[in-house]
């Protein structure tokens, strides 16, 4: 529930709304805006009175949230949320972000070249898995904390920022360490205790759609990040199992202006994972700039045939260059613009 104030509501008119939020019970959570001021109510699980609200001197109005997630709702927000990062890297606005690298940290020359490859092309983001959740326990599982350090070493060298999984809570821990964005995966995307420990991180988050999620399910374990307090979420559509083998995964292009829709969160979207097809990653990423996304993230390994991990659907450097080349094209005819590296220290 949103409890819209009058434009010029006076402070204590917006205490008084808080302070009885509070007596009821919920929490309240002041939202100024640049027109007027809205206090949230949150934890409403319908018995709310809102004629106790109605009444009070300075309310406009007062709204109910349709949707079953409610602070990621637009409803609730009517404006973007821009997730900002170090080096004045933003999500959410009109720059659309390159998120690029391996799927996983193999070896230090690996994550170095892939790293300069991709600064070099125009990534702001390093992406790379430590912690790899792979269906075949026999599978590279990532190399831990040690990986950790590689990408931390590759930050310092290039200046881009480091997108990389955690698995648990204990790994929220390890990775906000060394991490810009945290991020959850696909297979963790309902994992409860992982999006608590998430959301109490400190750090943006990247929460990927689940394999067979609902954009409503994508939504509401979004909402459990932003009721543990972290506003810092970005939204990530990876494709969704389909009945076809002949894509890794049918990458869902409508959610992403959909999700724009229903949500103020940011969407990035992942035509790696979402075709599985090296070939068919750069014609779904130039479509996924035109559809809308704020960011695409990329799978990009110095040399595919090697990887550890999901190297069919790895770009050559070479190629995810010319994929760079293009998107500025495509971002410019939508009224964006690829955001520029970070440059290295700052
Ligand atoms: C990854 O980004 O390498 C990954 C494991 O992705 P997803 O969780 O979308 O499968
Ligand atoms: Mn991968």
């Amino acid at each position: 529930m949103l409890i819209v104030m009058r434009h010029g509501a006076s402070d204590e008119e917006v205490h008084r709304v808080i302070a009885v939020i509070e007596e009821l019970g919920y929490q309240a959570r002041s939202m100024p805006g640049a027109q007027r001021v809205a206090v949230g109510l949150v934890g409403n699980d319908g018995r709310v009175d809102a004629s106790r609200l109605e009444g009070l001197p300075g309310v406009q109005e007062v709204i109910h949230v349709s949707k079953p997630y409610k602070q990621v709702s637009r409803e609730w927000q009517t404006e973007a949320t821009i997730v900002r990062l170090p080096g004045g890297v933003a999500v959410g606005g009109s720059d659309v972000v390159a998120m690029a690298g391996p799927c996983s940290v193999e070896n230090e020359r690996q994550i170095l070249d892939a790293a300069r490859a991709v600064r070099e092309a125009g990534a702001v983001v390093l992406r790379g898995g430590a912690f790899k959740p792979r269906t075949s326990p026999y599978a590279f599982q990532g190399l831990g904390r040690p990986g950790l350090k590689l990408l931390a070493k590759a930050r310092e060298e290039t200046g881009l920022l480091v997108c990389t999984e955690a698995m648990d809570p204990d790994g929220v821990g390890w990775v906000s360490e060394v991490a810009d964005i945290i991020q959850l995966g696909a297979r963790n995307m309902q994992n409860y205790s992982l999006l608590k420990a998430a959301g109490r991180a400190g750090k943006p988050v990247l929460l990927k759609r689940g394999i067979s999620a609902t954009l409503t399910e994508l939504l509401l374990s979004a909402e459990y990040l932003l009721a543990e307090g972290n506003h810092d979420v970005i939204l990530c559509e990876r494709g969704v199992r389909g009945f076809d083998p002949a894509t890794r995964n049918i990458l869902d292009l409508t959610a992403i202006p959909l999700v724009h829709k229903l949500s103020h969160l940011p969407i990035v979207a992942d035509p790696s994972h979402g075709t599985g097809l090296r070939d068919q990653v750069i014609p779904m990423a130039r479509a996924a700039v035109a559809a809308g996304a704020d960011g695409i993230m990329i799978e990009v390994h110095p040399d595919p045939t090697k990887a550890l991990s999901d190297g069919a659907q790895s770009l050559y450097p070479q190629q995810f260059a010319q994929l760079m080349r293009e998107v500025r094209v495509i971002a410019e005819v939508v009224g964006r613009r690829i955001a520029e590296p970070v440059p290295v220290g700052a």
